[in-house]
Order: C-alpha cells, then structure tokens, then sequence
C-alpha cells in the first residue's frame, strides 16, 4: 500500500442464531436435511398465516447486542423489505429498517502496529435467512430448498473504522470469539451460519471524503475475505494512479483465480420499499427481560484474558490459547481448582491436551476428559510418583477408557522408580555395559551422562526416575 492512499473497510455479517426453531413458526432449523421438509404455512408465507417472534432468537440477539455494547431499541419494531426474492416466498423478507435492535456498539480488536483499537458497530438487527437456490447445469430450470427460509439471522454492521485487510480479519476473528462465547450461533461459515460482506474504498490521506465503494460478496472463509480485500486494495490504488475512475459496484470474490470480478453495477441504491410489517406488533422491551439477560452474561475474552494473566501469572501468549474458547478456558480453570499449579496446568493442556483435541470439531468437549483427571495425572507426576513418560501414557490410557488415572498406574505398573537401593543394580549394570560412554562422561562430555540415564530409563522400562538415576550415574562414575 502506498503513503498516498488510506483503504477504509466496513464489513456486514450475518450470524444465524442457533435457536432450535426458525424465527416466526416452529419448524427446525436443523442443517442438513432433505430439502423442503422442515417448512410449514408460517415460513411459506401462505396466506392467512401469522408469525409470531421467536422469544429465544430475541434473547439470543439482546446478548450480543450487549457484549457489543450496544444500546437497546425501546421499541421492536419489525418491517417487510419487498423485493422479487426466487428464493422466499413472500417476495419479502422480515427485517428491521429504521429502528435496528441494537445501534451504537464497538468492539475491540488488536492490530499489530496501533496494538488495541475499537472498530464502531451502526447497527446489528433481526431478519429472517431466505432459502437456497440449486442449480442443475443438465437442466434448463432450478430448484429450491426452502429449509433455511424464515432462520433467524441477526445482521451486524460495522462503521467504516477498520483500515486493512489484517484488521478486517482481526475484527472477524473477535467477533466470532464474542458471538461464540455466549453461545448462541456456531459460527460455521461452511454451513453458513456465518457470512460476510465486504464494503471497500480508497481515499486520499488525510481526505474525509469516502472514494466510491465496492462491496464485496461470496466470502465463505476469513482467508478470503482478507486475500480479496488485499487484491481490492491494490486493484483501486491501481485505478486511482491511473487517474481512472473507481465504479461502484458488486463483486465476487473468485478463490481460484484470487481476484475479484463484477456482479452488477448499482446505478442507485435498491428500491425495496420497506414498510413495517401489520403482522408483527411493535413491543417494547420489558426491563425483566433485559435484566434476565444481563445476568446470563458470561465473561467476555478480553475480561478474560486480562483475569488470567493477572490471577495465573500466565505470559499473554499463554493466556490467548487458553481463552481462544469458552469451553477450553473453563476447563484449564477446572484443573486448576483440583491442583494449584497454573503454569504446570497451562504447560499440559497447551501441550498434550491441545494434541489430542486438534482435529476434533468441537474441541474439548469431544475429549471427554474429567479435569479431576488430568490435575491428577499432573500432581502424580510432579511429585515424581511417574515419569513424565508414563504420564503421557495415562493420560492416552484415560482417554481411551475413562478410568481412574490412579488406577491406571497401578495396573500398568506405571509407578516410578525413586528408590536408591532399586536403581542400585541396574546403575552398576549400565555402567559396566556402557565402557566407552563411561570414558566420554570422564573426559568431559556432558551429554555422554544423557545417553546412559537413557540406558536406565530402557532397562526399567521407563520407570525410573531419570533425575535420581542421573545423579547416581554422576556419582559412581566420577565417584
Ligand atoms: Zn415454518
């Protein structure tokens, strides 16, 4: 990017709200089912039918409107956007124009250079997801699967604050962590529950004119939202330099050739003639609910981490892994609440357990590990009781079985070997096995000493307590 030019960014997302039922009827709003079996006269929009607000959609909605720190509409009020829509019914969809939900929020992000910097949040409003074209190339016409219609979304709007591509995607990482830690929407952008729009222009330094804009649509992944923001970026300085003019217009995002292409030119803004919706009374918002709300709210990442660096006297690198998710955060604070050692637990579920959830999709959850069993695996082998081998082990072991880890040592005879006179032969042994490492060890080479303390650990299989038989080896050898 040149000196001359400032990239200014706003991004639209829409989250679907894992609400178990659709926005105004009671169909499921399950993924993945045969199209068009969870529709119903509501969501069809067949005449004669009256929608009615889901409340847990609603209350799902509130939660982010106050982690964003949003301020509240009094008022709900809901409208028709009209449109020829080949994919709803109703050729309208139920949204919020002039009165969003929620208005006035931000969010912080973290920017490599600037470090912490709040990107403002206009607005985030309810509507309702329409459904999914499918076309078939052998044929001259298309199908639709009206499963999605009527799935609460709640669309986010950002103000124009954020100023590259990096921060675009630093904005949409913190607001999937937030969204994600109150629990109320998955995030999958694979099964679009998920989805970004990026609206990008360049202006002059120090201009506070906004240069035309390009939205930028068929982001199915934070990567690509990034890479066609960064191709964007270029593609304008180019144009400007060349004192051509930017149109405003709709692009795609095409992954495999990374560029962006045109969709259509928007001469003028869309006429959708929004008008509120007569089936869906204005309500104001009881204080009770709101107050319900507030007190369901969780710790926030930021809260978070903050608390876990000061209470754990965790390195920030540390604290980031441990809070990247709820469930993961909870965990480390369940181990540690059976064993007092934070940096010893952080060491092992950053290590090991972070081993063995990779892969899994849902992360902790799927380990089915007790956190009472791993702070005892811990405590067994700080105090020496196993080797940090045969810990490994039994934590492998308990994830297979789920048994007790105390068990697990004693029937796999996994106890560690701290007993002088017990080593005693088996130190003499290696010793006398081992002339020409013996010899090294003499003349100075220390890592001689780490090959027969390896001899040791073979012939106890393990069991030994290698710091002991180190210092035994040590002592009868320069004795
Ligand atoms: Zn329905």
């Amino acid at each position: 990017m040149s000196d001359i030019y400032e990239t200014v960014i706003g991004l639209e997302v829409h989250v679907q709200l894992s609400t178990r039922t659709k926005a105004f009827c009671g169909c499921s709003t399950a993924f993945g089912a045969e199209a068009n079996t969870q529709v119903c006269p509501v969501c069809l929009g067949l005449p004669g039918v009256l929608p009615v607000y889901n409340k847990k959609a609603f209350e799902y909605a509130l939660k982010v409107a106050m982690a964003l720190e949003c301020d509240i509409q009094k008022t709900v009020k809901f409208d028709r956007k009209n449109y020829y829509y080949p994919d709803l019914p109703k050729n309208y969809q139920i949204s919020q124009y002039d009165m969003p939900l929620a208005y006035n929020g931000k969010i912080t992000i973290e920017d490599e250079e600037e470090g912490s910097i709040d990107i403002g949040i206009t607005r985030a409003h309810l509507e309702e997801d329409a459904g999914k074209l499918m076309h078939d190339e052998q044929q001259a016409f298309s199908y639709v699967d009206l499963n999605r219609t009527g799935t609460p979304l709640l669309e986010i709007v950002s103000e124009p604050d954020i100023r590259s591509p990096e921060q675009a995607y630093e904005y949409l990482k913190a607001l999937k962590q937030t969204i994600k830690y109150l629990d109320v929407s998955d995030c999958n952008m694979e099964e679009g529950s998920l989805r970004c729009d990026a609206n990008v222009s360049l202006r002059r330094k120090g201009s506070e004119k906004f240069g035309s804009k390009v939205e930028i649509k068929n982001l199915n992944s934070f990567k690509a939202v990034r890479d066609a923001l960064v191709f964007e970026q270029l593609r304008q300085e180019e144009a400007l330099e060349e004192q051509e003019k930017v149109i405003q217009q709709t692009r795609l995002w095409n992954e495999q050739k990374n560029v962006t292409e045109p969709m259509r030119t928007k001469e003028e803004a869309q006429d959708y003639r929004y008008f509120p919706d007569p089936d869906l009374v204005p309500f104001e918002v009881a204080p009770e609910v709101l107050e319900r709300v507030r007190q369901s709210m969780p710790e926030l990442p930021r809260r978070r981490k903050e608390r876990f660096v000061n209470q754990y006297r965790l390195s920030e690198k540390d604290v980031e892994v441990l809070t990247s998710e709820k469930p993961l955060a909870d965990f480390y604070e369940a181990v540690v609440s059976e064993y007092n050692d934070p940096q010893a637990v952080c060491n092992w579920v950053k290590g090991e357990i972070m081993m063995h959830i990779k892969d899994r999709p849902k992360g902790i959850e799927d380990l089915g590990l007790k956190p009472g069993h791993l702070a005892s695996i811990i405590e067994m082998s700080k105090k020496g009781k196993i080797s940090g081998l045969a810990a490994k082990e039994v934590l492998r072991e308990n994830l297979d079985s789920g048994k007790d880890p105390e068990m697990i040592v004693k029937e796999k005879g996994l106890e560690q070997v701290s007993d002088k006179g017990e080593l005693e032969s088996i130190v003499v042994k290696v010793i006398e096995q081992n002339e020409k490492s013996v010899n090294d060890y003499r003349g100075g080479k220390e890592n001689a000493l780490s090959y027969l303390v390896g001899q040791v650990m073979r012939q106890t299989k393990g069991k030994a307590n290698p710091k002991l038989a180190g210092e035994m080896l040590r002592k009868k050898i320069t004795g």
